[in-house]
């Protein structure tokens, strides 16, 4: 429920089992650390916004690999890969963000079709019909690797 004129607050459902909880802090940002926070599958710990802001900003600069940045030593990030599943799911995505991942993962996939040259017919690549056919494929498939 969101209150009139404020962004939506991110939070996970304390209810979802399919999550693992802990209570050590956020291991990407430690501002964030009074609200319920969850492991990824590469063991860091995190709240909603966290991955939500590094996985945006991996996104825009043109990347659709998200790697985790915890540091695990000095400056060694952790760079164990989410997918975009869990990324969807651990960053409690709103519908808006969903929508600009899979629009801009759709485009770079195209593009990278494109790069190997593969069998796309060339009046497909710059079309939105494609990108459109492209996502719902990878929706349906399910995979986005
Ligand atoms: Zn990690």
């Amino acid at each position: 429920m969101s209150i009139q004129g404020l962004p939506e607050m991110k939070g996970y459902d304390p209810l979802d089992t399919t999550l693992r909880f802990v209570t050590r802090r956020d291991d990407l940002d430690p501002i964030y650390d009074d609200s319920l926070r969850a492991e990824m599958s590469c063991g860091h710990a995190v709240t909603p916004e966290s991955p939500t802001q590094w996985c945006r900003n991996l996104l825009d600069q043109g990347h659709y690999t998200f790697k985790g940045p915890a540091l695990v030593e000095g400056t060694t990030r952790c760079n164990k890969a989410w997918s975009y599943q869990e990324v969807r799911r651990l960053a409690d995505l709103s519908v808006e963000e969903m929508q600009h991942f899979e629009d801009n993962m759709a485009r770079m996939t195209a593009a990278r079709h494109c790069f190997q040259g593969e069998s796309l017919p060339d009046k497909c690549y710059n079309s939105n019909i494609f990108l459109i056919n492209l996502t719902s494929f990878c929706r349906f498939k399910g995979s986005w690797d």
